[in-house]
């Protein structure tokens, strides 16, 4: 990446629930423009680092800037200029697609095109069905959708392929690639190592409340490649999942 500007500075956040300390004085930047990934086991304090940038969550100390603009000082700025995902499931049972992106539409005071919209999420012939009526990965793809209703410059997702089948994933994360491409900067939090290694530009690994390393996956496995480490088994050219999605066809849509 050429242009390196932060657009999210995380410095020394701390964050104690009662007696215990999720998260540890943590620091890092998100670039503008990159996915980035806090990535580590459950536990790990990937949720509550997320929520506290998000505005959703106190922060016990630290400092926080989100695009130029003081946590502490202003959030309500910082939450009207960031995606979101947002629940649909239970909250509106009655409402179809295009009626739940007009209600989030007006509770962000924009105007939004719902089609437009759901083509960018590949929905559009879901768009008179209910969030009930969809499958996980059709769901996972209406909450992406959701984040992008005040056009924001960042998003955020909170392990975003939980759950889904290896297609449903595979889908997903091609959405989130061409939302990256067009300008929009991803914070994704995942348990999966491989989602990290394929998706993100950089990633944080956390354990127990604190970043243990922070690098692109290329650079993290070449340092390792490096000290002489050498996988224990023959590698094979393909997995499992290859083999079942090579069977099941790589197109096929989750339903
Ligand atoms: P992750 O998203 O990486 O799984 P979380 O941020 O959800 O981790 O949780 C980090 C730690 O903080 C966990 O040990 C969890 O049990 C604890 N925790 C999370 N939320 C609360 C809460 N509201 N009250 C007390 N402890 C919490
Ligand atoms: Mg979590």
């Amino acid at each position: 990446m050429l242009m390196q500007h932060k657009i999210i500075s995380v410095k020394n956040l701390v964050k104690n629930y009662g007696d215990f300390q999720a998260v540890k004085s943590i620091s890092f930047d998100v670039y503008e423009g990159e996915i980035f990934g806090l990535l580590g086991p459950n536990g790990a304090g990937k949720s509550t680092t997320l929520e506290i940038i998000e505005t959703l969550r106190d922060k016990t100390s630290g400092q926080i800037i989100v695009d130029g603009i003081d946590l502490d000082k202003d959030p309500s700025s910082i939450k009207k200029n960031i995606g979101v995902q947002l629940q649909t499931s239970g909250f509106y049972p009655s409402l179809n697609l295009i009626e739940l992106i007009k209600l989030f539409g007006g509770l962000y005071n924009k105007e939004v095109d719902p089609i437009e919209l759901l083509k960018k999420v590949n929905l559009v012939d879901k768009a008179k069905s209910k969030s009930k009526e969809l499958s996980g990965g059709q769901k996972q793809r209406f909450s992406i959708a959701t984040t992008l209703i005040n056009q924001p410059k960042i998003i955020f997702l909170d392990e975003p392929t939980t759950g889904l089948d290896p297609q449903a994933r595979r889908n997903l994360w091609d959405l989130i690639r061409e939302i990256r491409s067009a300008g929009t900067t991803v914070i994704i939090t995942t348990h999966y190592m491989d989602e990290a290694e394929q998706l993100c530009d950089r990633i944080a690994i956390m354990d127990q409340g604190k970043i243990i390393k922070l690098d692109s996956p290329d650079k993290m496995i070449d340092e390792l490649v490096e000290t002489g480490f050498e996988r224990p088994k023959q590698v094979k050219a393909a997995s499992l999942e290859d083999v079942f999605i090579h069977l099941t066809g790589r197109e096929m849509r989750d339903e």
